[in-house]
């Protein structure tokens, strides 16, 4: 088909995500058809190409089509793309199992439960967290402290969690029982009451993603940490977005040397190729869980594609390029790269300020004296189509760019991918 033909398609039948769909269906708006990726670059319906500048929304590890991944999953989908993970398991789940405990120190994330994505894997510590208070005569423990600009998933209960007003409003009929507090000294003061109901605190370690690139003080986590144990409350960690060597260590939480009760891995996962996520906890949660079939304490929850094949296969491959490539060595000194590249676009008189955690970057634009542009303008939206006439893709979080690009990134494509950004942001505010 030809790229006129595909859009006016798509138009017709297709409702995208986080889209107002009327702006994405008007005649004058062409939306981008992506048909190949290749490392850290994108290319369209007219072979027209982009560096892959939020790594296809935080999910790309290691650069499109990774010949060691794309083997991997071709090999498993000449064999078997999908059996049930009730009743019956395989093999690269087992393996992959194997391999996501072994990347935390011993003894503390031993089991693994599979789903399909970010969302699902919180819905399972969700459920996983309420149901032991339960088992541990603890039924009072049902409520979840979450952290004001937070962002867990968009399914009911992920969304309850979520500290971002323009997602969660509409939705709050739906809500789950959640406490909201800003800062760990908020948590702290909690009434006693509030305290006692809790049955877990859930974080973005190290940064909040969708919230707005928010970086947390050093220590927080070890804090939290601390706080749980006191108070008896499981801690949750989100690493969706964290994992995978985004932060510059393999997961957020070994900053600062935390063991969760609960983590939940997506997005790179599987390199940023195919839809898994798993949600790990400890041998002390499991092992409340066991009983005769009569004891009625089974986790009765489990998705389709629970321990997909594919899925597996691909994640298995991306944990092996880690290795073999040893890309976290090779990622310091692109982190210490983008540092200093983030120092030259801070001189923008657009730029009111950057933040940056690893290799996740978050730049913030604003008029010259500081001031917020009005947030129905979309300058954010703006500066990033103008970015991507500069041959960089890329998404803002309101008017907060982001630059969090494939860990295989090399020194001229961060430098091209900053060039771009500010090319956009004086075409739109300059
Ligand atoms: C993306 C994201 C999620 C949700 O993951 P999905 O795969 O989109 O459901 C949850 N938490 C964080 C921190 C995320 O960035």
């Amino acid at each position: 088909m030809r790229t006129s033909e595909l859009q006016a398609a798509d138009k017709q039948h297709i409702w995208h995500p986080f889209t107002q769909m009327r702006d994405w269906c008007d005649p004058g708006y062409d939306p981008l058809v992506i048909s190949e990726g290749r490392g850290s670059v994108l290319i369209d319906s007219e072979g027209r190409e982009y560096l892959d500048g939020n790594s296809s929304i935080w999910t790309n590890i290691h650069g499109h089509s990774h010949p060691k991944i794309t083997a991997a999953i071709r090999a498993q989908a000449g064999k078997l793309a999908h059996s049930s993970f009730l009743g019956t398991t395989n093999e690269p789940a087992i393996r992959l199992a194997g391999r996501l405990v072994a990347l935390f120190p011993p003894e503390t994330l031993t089991r693994v439960f599979y789903s399909d994505d970010g969302s699902t894997a919180i819905e399972v510590a969700l459920k996983m967290a309420v149901q032991f208070h339960q088992l541990t005569g603890h039924s009072e423990r049902c409520r979840f402290a979450a952290f004001d600009h937070a962002y867990h998933g968009d399914t009911a209960g992920a969304a309850s969690l979520g500290g971002i007003a323009a997602f969660q409003d509409r939705f709050a009929p739906l809500s789950f029982p959640v406490t909201h507090v800003a800062d760990l000294a908020s948590l702290e003061s909690l009434d006693a009451t509030t305290k006692a109901s809790l049955a877990g605190v859930i974080i973005e370690p190290l940064i909040q993603g969708a919230g707005g690139m928010r970086t947390w003080p050093p220590g927080l986590l070890r804090d939290l940490r601390a706080w749980c144990d006191r108070e008896g409350v499981l801690l949750l960690l989100d690493e969706v977005m964290t994992g995978f060597g985004r932060t510059g260590e393999m997961f957020a939480c070994e900053h600062e040397d935390v063991a969760p009760d609960f983590i939940a891995l997506a997005k790179g996962l599987s390199g940023g190729t195919m839809p898994l996520a798993a949600t790990l906890t400890t041998e002390k949660v499991f092992q409340a869980f066991l009983g005769y079939y009569a004891e009625m304490k089974t986790l009765f929850y489990g998705h389709s594609y629970c321990g997909n094949p594919l899925g597996c296969a691909a994640a298995l491959a991306n944990l092996e390029v880690f290795e073999e490539e040893r890309t976290l060595e090779r990622l310091q000194p692109k982190i210490t790269h983008l540092a200093e590249l983030l120092l030259g676009l801070a001189t923008e008189p657009n730029v009111s300020g950057t933040r940056q955690c690893g290799f996740i970057a978050g730049i913030d634009i604003a008029r010259p004296d500081g001031t917020p542009f009005p947030w129905q303008d979309q300058t954010g939206a703006k500066i990033c189509m103008a970015a991507r006439r500069h041959g960089l893709l890329t998404r803002p979080i309101r008017d907060t760019l982001v630059l969090m690009p494939p860990l295989c990134f090399t020194g001229p494509e961060l430098e091209s991918s900053v060039a771009a950004l500010r090319a956009g942001i004086r075409e739109i505010c300059g």
